[in-house]
């Protein structure tokens, strides 16, 4: 049983935990605690030019991504592969990422809201819910999976959940010192955010300062938090 770790950061797809998170997956770094990230699709359709091939795009996405979580200080990658586009809320979706839970311990555990509305990627809607669902009561019950018992995953209490994404954030992060790098490591993303005009950047940092309208830094990650006492 390896012992707890700081966060796991779950996304749907290579470059969803820049956005989100990455400023505060940071600070974490920085202050030496352990981050795993998880990406649960191969993410081979995030590309609208036809000289591109969905199994050298699955390749290059993980290469972006591993260089992504090098310069964030991320300890670990793991890609569960799935087919982009193709997430669905299964028994055994469920049980992978309890799994993971179990295995990994982490105290928090960092995904998409899955309650946004309208415009919302529907795998970045199916991992949410997943995730929340794999926390608890999945990952938390020892009589969810008997078998995982038997190979010695116990069950694991995460503390708190952060959602990005949110549309009624209640928890803001202060990036103000970590906005570059999160910046970097999105453009490590060459092959989703290479074709972005300058303006790309001004629009995201804008997003960031407006979230820290009023809070006393100046650049800020939102997120919905919920913590689990019992
Ligand atoms: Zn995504």
């Amino acid at each position: 049983m390896t012992k707890n770790l700081h966060a796991m950061v779950i996304t749907a797809h290579a470059d969803d935990a820049e956005y989100g998170i990455a400023g505060t997956v940071t600070k974490w770094t920085r202050e030496g605690k352990e981050v795993i990230y998880v990406v649960c699709t191969n993410g081979n359709k995030g590309s609208n030019d036809p000289e591109m091939k969905p199994e050298r795009l699955a390749e290059i996405r993980e290469q972006e991504q591993l260089a992504a979580a090098k310069l964030l200080g991320v300890n670990k990658v793991i890609f569960l592969r799935h087919e982009d586009q193709s997430l669905e809320d299964t028994p055994e979706f469920r049980k992978e990422l309890a799994s993971l839970i179990r295995t990994h311990r982490p105290e928090i555990v960092a995904t998409s809201d899955p309650y946004r509305r309208y415009i919302w990627h529907r795998d970045h809607r199916i991992t949410g819910q997943a995730v929340l669902d794999a926390v608890f009561p999945y990952a938390r019950d020892r009589w969810a999976y008997p078998d995982l018992i038997e190979q010695g995953l116990e069950p694991h209490k995460v503390k708190e959940v952060l959602l990005w994404g949110a549309e009624e954030p209640n928890y803001f992060s202060d990036i103000t010192d970590t906005f570059d790098i999160k910046m970097a490591a999105l453009r490590c993303h060459h092959s989703q955010v290479g074709h972005f005009p300058r303006q790309w950047y001004d629009m995201l940092r804008q997003r960031y300062e407006k979230f820290a309208e009023g809070k006393g830094f100046k650049l800020a990650e939102a997120f919905y938090r919920a913590e689990i006492w019992w």
